[in-house]
């Protein structure tokens, strides 16, 4: 491809709202460019580089029998009403109406769209498993679109359903997926790590996450320094080995702690270490209004606690509610002499607590010597807190590190959420009408564009891998008015075409530094430089991954070059 005829608008200039580097550089090497938040053209480079990773997605998907389809992105009301889901997902979802008034949906995620396809159709346990996927374009109302291609309101998915008449061949399909995702995400050069995540109430083993690492992540994922462990910090779970001191019990002492709120001010104060204390937090759980106790030196995580109800909606209680339920401010809240119907949780760490120090539930006034069971009730213990760095992995190998990931992939057993509300059944061999158990996974194909390119950057420019450039080599002739330079550009444009290298040929006529600079910042595997000693049929060759720099002969080019991208 001649660079004079293609469109690549580069930028020298850093977008002021671009703030992470793949963002930057994308948009500075021409590959995509922004119409609106959140939403974005892929140019010509960016549309290559989509090509390479869906053809990588296709092959790894058709090799577990999910067969391609292609849904409509326009979805009607009536579905997503079946499942509830037109009530509760919220703005996210891009509502439209029609001439006629009737309601629709812009496609955020497709399982109504399947399933209600799948219904019409599988009727009989002897047409399952059945397992399709597409790649298409989704679209989110995300709160914070933002980081590119990262966080869109239009980005490209592709999402696969499968459909089971029983529990053991979803198992089974959700283990080809978890192999089939490991190989897209291998091949694609991404260092990447699978994580248990939050499967909400359908919970279990039954879903994982596939992370980028990257510290531009936005999750952060726990995961064992030698063992194998890993999940997503929301899910990681704790143990509840903690060790309890047979110091004697004390006579509980309320003492004045005046503008004394959090528990730092409160531990310093009374010269006690943070772990002494306990922490005591009122949420709004479902509209219902729940103690939850945690170790002073510990952070509560609203997820386990959600999973742990069962609820929908886990929040803090506002001030208000505070202060009508307890008659003070809620940097003085506590256990001890809770009004009676009050529900409270523990988390596990509580329970080794030997004389702790809690609010008074007066304001300015703190327990010391609090005593759980002796001095309060708690109706259930449980893991509520946060996992840390340093705490034994749970499954007793290694302790805990942290590192930052972008979620490129999500694999989930759905079970009969979907397939029940929709009636979605099939007859089993006693001719029984029974829902399809279901899985559903996802990739973030535009998504992962940016994760390759936060992974693959120095401070000129992107640095595609080989199988994922756009072009395998930029050729970039200096000055084409000389004869020489022009000539032997000309023909190795040819010579390499005909090998099937993917050329992208500089042939505009800018200064060999601005030349220099776009080749750098567009990032294609090899740079071939047609210079000085062209008329001896030299080249300079550049390796942009390692920076590396070499002379070839023109005889020997096409050799070195075939032994280098490792093509027979
Ligand atoms: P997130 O937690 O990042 O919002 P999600 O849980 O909403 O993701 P899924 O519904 O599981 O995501 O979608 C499948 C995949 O689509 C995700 O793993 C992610 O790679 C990608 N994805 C989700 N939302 C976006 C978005 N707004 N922009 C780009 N890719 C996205
Ligand atoms: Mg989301």
């Amino acid at each position: 491809m001649k660079q004079s005829v293609t469109f690549i608008p580069t930028m020298r200039e850093v977008p002021s709202d671009a703030e992470i580097r793949s963002h930057q550089l994308l948009l500075r090497a021409g590959f995509i460019r922004q119409n609106t938040s959140g939403i974005y053209s892929y140019l010509p480079l960016g549309k290559k580089v989509l090509d390479k990773i869906e053809v990588i997605i296709r092959e790894e998907m058709e090799a577990i029998d999910a067969v391609e389809v292609l849904m409509p992105a326009v979805q009607q009301a009536e579905l997503w009403q079946e499942t509830k889901r037109w009530y509760t997902y919220g703005p996210e979802l891009f509502r439209l109406k029609d001439r006629h008034g009737r309601e629709f949906a812009l496609g955020a995620t497709h399982e109504e769209v399947i399933t209600s396809l799948v219904r019409d159709v599988v009727n009989s346990y002897k047409q399952l498993p059945l397992t399709m996927y597409q790649i298409q374009t989704k679209f989110r109302d995300e709160q914070r679109p933002r980081f590119g291609l990262l966080r869109g309101r239009e980005f490209i998915m592709k999402d696969a359903y499968s459909f089971h008449a029983s529990e053991e061949s979803l198992d089974e399909k959700y283990q080809d997926m978890k192999r089939a995702y490991t190989n897209i995400f291998t091949r694609l050069g991404l260092n990447f790590r699978a994580v248990i995540a939050d499967g909400g109430s359908i919970g279990g083993t039954g879903t994982h996450e596939f992370m980028a690492l990257s510290d531009i992540g936005e999750d952060t994922i726990a995961y064992s320094e030698t063992g194998t462990y890993a999940a997503n910090i929301e899910m990681a779970e704790v143990g509840n080995d903690y060790p309890k001191s047979d110091e004697p019990l004390l006579e509980m002492e309320k003492v004045a702690t005046p503008d004394q709120h959090t528990i730092d001010e409160v531990a310093s104060f009374l010269d006690v270490d943070p772990s002494q204390c306990i922490k005591t937090l009122i949420f709004n759980i479902d509209g219902e209004l729940v103690v939850v106790l945690g170790r002073g030196d510990h952070e509560i995580n609203d997820i386990k606690l959600k999973n742990l109800l069962d609820a929908t909606e886990v929040d803090f209680a506002n001030e208000r509610d505070v202060f009508e339920l307890l008659s003070c401010e809620v940097g003085s809240i506590g256990p001890v002499k809770l009004p009676v119907g009050v529900k409270v949780i523990a988390d596990h760490a509580v329970a080794a607590v030997v004389n702790g120090v809690t609010g008074a539930n007066k304001d300015g006034f703190h327990l010391k010597n609090v005593n759980p069971e002796r001095d309060f009730a708690v109706d259930e213990y449980a893991d509520l807190r946060f996992i840390e760095e340093g705490d034994i992995a749970p499954d007793g190998e290694g302790t805990i590190k942290f590192a930052k990931g972008i979620e490129v992939g999500h694999i989930f057993k759905l079970g009969t959420t979907y397939s029940e509300p929709m009636e979605g059944t099939y007859l089993d061999e006693n001719g029984r009408a029974k829902p399809y158990a279901m899985g559903c996974y996802g990739i973030g194909v535009s998504r992962i564009m940016s994760a390759l390119a936060e992974q693959f950057n120095d401070e000129n420019g992107l640095k595609w891998p080989k199988h994922l450039a756009p072009f395998d080599i930029h050729l970039v002739p200096i000055n084409l008015k000389n004869e020489s330079q022009k000539e032997l550009a000309d023909n190795l444009y040819r010579l390499l075409k005909s090998y099937r290298f993917d050329v992208l040929y500089d042939d505009r006529s800018e200064r060999a530094g601005v030349k220099f600079a776009d080749s750098d910042l567009i990032g294609l595997p090899v740079r071939l430089t047609i210079g000085k000693k062209a008329a001896e049929g030299i080249v300079e060759v550049k390796f942009r991954d390692t920076g590396e720099t070499t002379e070839w002969q023109i005889e020997e080019i096409t050799e070195k070059l075939q032994q280098y991208f490792e093509r027979q």
